[in-house]
């Protein structure tokens, strides 16, 4: 018999179905006993007598016959709550062991490190399956709307060469060169750049990148992910209006129950901001009790340098006093070039930043595609000529006709946490990485073999 789901079987009334799932709970009433089953679409109470020994998170086969229920035993609070499943034969299929921790709250009272442990488990919570499919929902909504509008989706190396985008890279040692590593990708600016020369002009990437940085609530230890965007032919204003325009309609689709205070979206100069809000990611929603109220808004204008300081990755050195305040590919305002050498501290950047209830979810800018200005840049920040050649084929892929060009990049997990009102990145994560940097379930970093070493050529001193 084919199987049908939980969420089907109000159009199965008198009809007999076979239902696969999970069992949610078991309630004996002595005589009668009832079973919630679950699966992927919900819940749907069966019953039965003399069921034999069944317990919760069971995996069984339910066949029987849908009844509707009578009304005054109806619960609305369940889409299949007019009918129940009048049990023929329960079959177990798999057993469950009692769960090592509750899944039948929001989860939040737990332990960080015995939800990571046991995370397929915590995923079953209905709060955190449901970020999930509306994770999913939002990348399919994104691809699919960056696709018709003829962005190409590229995927990028993750074996790669460090790029300067501010913090520690990780780095993977590499077998066949010993002594050399590549370095997992902080974001794939370089290539995306790469791909603006190549001709493609419209590219998109759901990007997972790398940062060796500590973990805050909305800082991810290790990897998160990116909507990697970049245009050639391009003004920041188009960067400003596909992407307001991209995420409205996202809101309207995939999270209907919320609203957006305020469209068109402000648009905020880094010093205002910084006077009138003290922060370069404000706050704007009119009412911050209320969970539904998205505030959007854009933050530009930035310097485009700030003060360089010793924790700062970008490798800069020498007497250089500065440091790119976005990274350093983005372009001086037009306005400003002239100022670069004399007053750079005046100089602003054409960059990006797209901020949603306090967070900054995204950043982006108009890049440099002059390499006269580039060189000027890398020089302002005290780069020696060494490091300068570590970006000789960025410099020499411009010399065959480089389209001007800029791009953004929100990160997913971030906006996502935002859009669900979530206290922390790991709630819309399905494996996240600890503070402590251990994986879940995994439990990564582990220690290689003596034999992986050797083959690597390397001698762990600690
Ligand atoms: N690669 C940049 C970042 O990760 C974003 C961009 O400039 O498009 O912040």
């Amino acid at each position: 018999m084919k199987r049908i789901l939980a969420r089907k079987t109000p159009n199965k009334i008198g009809k007999e179905v076979r239902l696969l799932g999970w069992v949610n709970s078991v309630r004996d009433h002595g005589k009668i006993s009832f079973i919630d089953l679950r699966d992927r679409t919900g819940i749907v109470q069966c019953v039965g007598q003399k069921l034999g020994e069944i317990s919760s998170e069971y995996v069984v086969e339910i066949i029987g016959k849908v009844a509707k229920r009578p009304e005054k035993l109806v619960n609305p609070n369940i889409p299949t709550g007019e009918v129940e499943v009048q049990i023929k034969s329960v079959k177990i299929i798999s057993k469950a062991s009692e769960l090592p921790l509750p899944i039948g709250t929001d989860g939040l009272e737990i332990e960080e490190s015995v939800r990571s442990k046991y995370r397929y488990l915590d995923l079953r919570r209905p709060r955190m399956a449901k970020n999930i499919r509306l994770r999913s929902q939002t990348v399919s909504f994104i691809r699919d709307w960056l696709t018709k509008r003829s962005f190409v989706e590229i995927e990028t190396p993750i074996l790669t060469k460090t790029t300067p985008e501010g913090a520690r890279d990780f780095l993977v040692p590499s077998r066949l060169q010993k002594g050399k590593f590549y370095a997992l990708p902080q974001s794939p600016q370089q290539y995306k750049q790469l791909l603006m020369v190549a001709g493609f002009e419209r590219y998109f990437q759901i990007a997972r990148c790398f940062r060796d940085e500590d973990s805050r609530a909305d800082r991810a230890y290790g990897e998160f992910t990116q909507i990697d965007i970049e245009m050639s032919f391009v003004e920041q204003e188009d960067i400003l209006v596909l992407t307001e325009k991209m995420f409205t309609e996202l809101v309207k689709e995939v999270f209907p129950n919320k609203k957006i205070s305020q469209s068109p979206w402000p648009r905020i100069s880094h010093k205002e901001a910084m006077s009138k809000y003290k922060t370069d990611k404000p706050d704007l929603r009119k009412d911050k009790s209320d969970k539904d109220e998205l505030a959007f808004s854009w933050v530009v204008d930035f310097p485009l340098f700030t003060a360089q300081s010793s924790g700062d990755y970008f490798h800069g050195s020498g007497s250089a006093k500065l440091a790119p305040s976005h990274h350093m590919f983005t372009a001086p305002h037009p306005d400003d070039v002239a100022k670069l050498l004399e007053d750079p501290a005046s100089v602003r950047g054409l960059q990006h930043d797209l901020v949603l209830n306090g967070f900054e979810v995204g950043g982006g800018s108009i890049r440099i595609h002059d390499p006269e200005i580039q060189s000027k840049i890398f020089k302002l920040i005290g780069f020696s000529e060494n490091q300068k050649k570590d970006f000789d084929h960025l410099l020499k892929a411009f010399e065959y006709g480089v389209p001007p060009h800029g791009g953004i990049a929100p990160g997913l997990d971030r906006l996502l946490m935002a859009l669900l009102g979530e206290s922390s990145l790991r709630e819309v994560m399905a494996f996240p990485t600890q503070a402590s940097g251990a994986t879940s379930v995994l439990d990564a970093p582990s220690k290689p073999s003596q034999e992986q070493l050797k083959e690597l050529g390397i001698k762990v001193s600690s």
